[in-house]
């Protein structure tokens, strides 16, 4: 779950990232993350993704609610009648409607 303190600890080591050099932001993790889900993130920025999802907890607990919530729209395909859970973020969602609309 995204909470607000999740959200501004991520901003902070986001602007603590962006001054060492070869290190993705948590800005720039949520601009690789569909590239990176999709297979299609070229191997130097996957490594780069993928050290960053080891040192930030904030990124690796959304990277966990992006799979969830991708899973969970799978199954609403599956299933029309099932019922979205409450503790998906409403900005991921967005941010997947607004993805698939590319
Ligand atoms: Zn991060």
């Amino acid at each position: 779950m995204t909470s607000l303190g999740s959200r501004f600890m991520r901003k902070m080591k986001g602007a603590m990232l962006s001054w060492m050099p070869g290190m993705l932001t948590c800005m720039e993790f949520e601009i690789f993350l569909i590239d990176y889900m999709e297979g299609t993130l070229p191997a130097g920025q996957r490594r780069v993704f993928e050290f960053h999802i080891k040192i930030c907890r904030e990124c690796r607990e959304y990277l966990a609610a992006y799979r969830y919530t991708i899973e969970l729209a799978g199954r609403a395909y599956d299933d029309g009648s099932a019922p979205l859970p409450d503790e998906v973020p409403e900005d991921l969602v967005k941010a997947i409607l607004a993805a698939r609309n590319c």
